[in-house]
């Protein structure tokens, strides 16, 4: 095994990623990621059953995973680092040695999030920076290419070092906050059995997770009594204002709305909600709060008046 190896199945593995994410977007099923792809004639699987994961090709891990419905806040530290656990209380288990080598080499990793079972996202490269043997925790800078482009492009303004902890923060809080939007999204389309709350349209592909309380303001939580699964021209209709939810559940358009002309899209697609029953989850504690739902309206009622 060679460190030549290493690397190339390590670029091989962003790389493939990122083709992947052309096609299905943020989020991949975990078969696709555990099938993997193939180098030199031996397959390169990107996750595996355990948190850290050494494929056959590697010397050092290739990923770390967080389980679907992990904890989320407690598992960053307030630095804005994700606090990655050991694989069970032996400092010396081999998965953790290969990850305190990962950081001693600065090797890149890729960090899955599971959203749901079977659904990941993946943020990479991702960096140990520091090891915890006393809260048998690892810290991992979630940096992401991205935006480590769009920040070098800036100016240099601090000096270097400050610069570089500076964007790490900054990154890796970006990233954090993509994951969360992930997860919201998630648990907002299954709370509506994937469909639209307006026109019950069922393409998972097409819908949203839209805020009652704009996630702008403080009491904006990601949280699914704080969602609506929508579809997009219905997400982008409710952020507008176009139509809203009367704190009955049934559905208002604007008046305005209503008084226009146009083709079939207008008509079926805006028009035709109007006054109808909106689709709810099954659990009420997962079904719109009312209190937001009232205060959403008062807004919707403000705006066309
Ligand atoms: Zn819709």
């Amino acid at each position: 095994m060679s460190g030549e190896l290493d690397q190339r199945a390590r670029l091989a593995a962003f790389q493939w990623l990122r083709a992947h994410m052309d096609v299905h977007g943020e989020v991949l099923p975990r078969s696709l990621l555990a099938e993997g792809f193939t180098l030199d004639g031996i397959r390169v699987p990107l996750l595996g059953p355990q948190g850290i994961f050494k494929p056959r090709v590697c010397e050092l891990p290739l990923s770390i995973t967080t389980a679907p419905r992990g904890p989320y806040d407690d598992a960053w530290s307030p630095a804005g680092l994700l606090r990655y656990a050991y694989r069970g209380t032996d400092p010396a288990h081999p998965d953790n040695r290969g990850l305190r080598l990962a950081m001693e080499r600065q090797a890149p990793l890729v960090y899955f999030f599971g959203l749901e079972p079977g659904q990941y996202v993946a943020s990479f490269p991702v960096f140990v920076v520091r090891d915890n043997p006393q809260t048998l925790t690892f810290e991992v800078a979630v940096d992401d290419i991205q935006q480590l482009a769009v920040l070098d492009a800036q100016p240099a303004s601090a000096i270097a070092e400050e610069r570089t902890e500076i964007r790490r923060e900054f990154v890796t809080a970006g990233v954090r906050r993509r994951l969360h939007q992930q997860a919201f999204r998630a648990r907002c389309i299954e709370a509506y059995r994937t469909h639209c709350a307006f026109c019950r349209l069922r393409h998972q592909e097409l819908l949203d997770a839209a805020h009652i309380t704009a996630d702008s303001e403080t009491t904006g939580e990601p949280v699914v009594s704080n969602g609506l699964s929508l579809c997009k021209l219905h997400h982008a209709a409710f952020d507008r204002h176009f139509l809203t939810v009367r704190p009955d559940y049934t559905i208002e358009v604007r008046q305005s709305i209503l008084d226009e002309e146009d083709g079939p899209m207008l008509l079926h697609g805006l028009k035709g909600m109007h006054d109808r029953p909106m689709y709810l989850p099954r659990e009420v504690s997962l079904q719109p709060d009312l209190k937001r739902i009232e205060e959403r309206y008062a807004l919707f009622v403000q705006s066309t008046s």
